[in-house]
């Protein structure tokens, strides 16, 4: 099942609880704009080679379009599509005054040199700079993609369309990032872990937690979580993870990743595969690598009592009712993950304005929003009576659906 599949299904479950109506269905389904370009470049050794590139563009009724641009094989337009959509719903239910879109080439950046690497992104940002820009839809990082990624995005548009930092965020601070962007995700991804901890009554310390993926998201997930008192029982990365029941030294396993660039072969635990970090025995589960890893054999053999969707679209539907019939708390990716999304809109605020935020206040505005999120999501959970994803659906859709009323079809 494809990552458009599940964003369908999810958002047909909650919107027929709704009773939207087919008509309003429809539209709020259905991308603006699709781009598909081939993109072209010379390699080091002369040789051309050329990749698949996508921009979705799903929904602008609540601002401009959001969403981050993705390097990897498995690039598809299916899954942009599926993940273009899941951006537009993640910026409704934390309020922010965007819409949804999502990008990518199909490409593993690990067989490219720097410089190619450059060509690659420069390329594709000739082939979408007039689509792009700070009021109709801006990139940011996702799988694969870093800060000197987002730098050459903001570089290479600039030539076409003047100096325009805000077109692009997760920018190197140096270069008109925001503060706070690299350990967003996470620390969203922590405030929400506090919450629903509260409302089962477990504590914040001593929470046993397992992360599944070391990038962006899963790093600053072990790191934090870890420093706030829990203790990390399980974490892997693409090449292989390690198990502790006692808790992995967190600190030691940085310095052994950037030593060797990956957990595998970390000396504080037993070694496992990637995936059986997926069903350790902890209390909150993280998945935060890639999506459609949990399906609906595996929920079956999950321990977790709480799965905290880092990444996008981690479980399948099927993995979802498999969790709601077992009683596992599952707080939804377009909840649980939309800090990153949130100092985006920090940074592109900054940069519109040409000011700079202190950390300080980055992460009291990121802990309101998530905070205020968690809750206006718990209290449609708590009336209806329904999991926290519909929950959050059932938010979403009403806000893009008023919007999309109130501006006229
Ligand atoms: P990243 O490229 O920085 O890291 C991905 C990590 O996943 C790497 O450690 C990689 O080794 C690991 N991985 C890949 N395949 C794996 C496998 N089969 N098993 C175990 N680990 C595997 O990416 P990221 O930015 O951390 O994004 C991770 C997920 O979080 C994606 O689904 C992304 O869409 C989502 N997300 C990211 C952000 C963000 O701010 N970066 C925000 C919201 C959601």
């Amino acid at each position: 099942m494809t990552s458009a599949d599940s964003a369908h299904t999810y958002f047909t479950k909650a919107a027929r609880i709704m009773d939207v109506g087919e008509r309003i269905e429809t539209l709020l389904m259905t991308p603006t704009r699709e781009l598909r370009v081939q993109v072209s470049i010379e390699l080091d050794n002369g040789e051309i080679r050329t990749f698949p590139g996508y921009r979705c563009q799903h929904d602008n009724a609540r601002g401009p379009m959001k969403g981050g641009l993705r390097y990897h094989p498995d690039v598809s337009s299916e899954e942009i599509h599926g993940l273009a959509s899941l951006m537009t719903w993640k910026t409704a239910v934390v309020n922010l005054p965007f819409g949804g879109a999502k990008g990518g080439i199909a490409v593993d950046p690990g067989t490219l040199s720097l410089k190619e690497l450059e060509r690659l992104t420069r390329k594709f940002v000739d082939q979408m700079h007039e689509v792009i820009g700070p009021t109709r839809d801006i990139p940011g990082p996702d799988v694969n993609t870093n800060p000197q990624v987002m730098a050459w995005v903001m570089d290479q548009y600039s030539k076409y369309h003047g100096h325009s930092p805000a077109v692009v965020t997760g920018k190197p601070v140096e270069l008109y990032g925001s503060r706070g962007r690299d350990s967003a995700t996470a620390r969203g991804l922590l405030v929400v872990c506090r919450q629903i901890l509260q409302d089962v009554g477990l504590p914040m310390k001593g929470m046993r937690f397992a992360v599944q993926g070391f990038g962006n998201v899963g790093s600053h997930v072990a790191r934090l979580f870890h420093d706030a008192g829990g203790v990390l029982v399980a974490v892997s990365d693409v090449n292989g993870g390690i198990t502790n029941p006692r808790g992995i030294d967190v600190p030691g396993l940085f310095e052994h990743v950037r030593r060797n660039g990956t957990v595998k072969g970390f000396g504080g635990g037993e070694a496992c595969d990637s995936n059986a970090v997926l069903v350790a025995d902890c209390d909150v589960l993280v998945p935060s690598a890639m999506g459609g890893v949990i399906d609906k054999h595996l929920a079956k053999d999950v321990r977790a009592r709480i799965v905290l969707e880092g990444a996008n679209a981690p479980c399948t539907p099927e993995a979802d009712a498999v969790f709601e019939e077992r009683g596992v708390l599952v707080v939804p990716d377009i909840l649980a993950n939309a800090g990153g999304v949130t100092v985006s809109y920090f940074e592109w605020v900054q940069n519109l304005q040409h000011v700079t935020w202190d950390e300080e206040r980055v992460n009291t505005e990121l802990e309101r929003i998530m905070s205020e999120a968690y809750e206006k999501v718990g209290q449609i959970s708590r009336s209806r009576k329904l999991p926290l994803r519909t929950s959050a659906y059932v938010l979403a859709i009403g806000r893009v659906g008023k919007a999309t009323v109130l501006r006229g079809i």
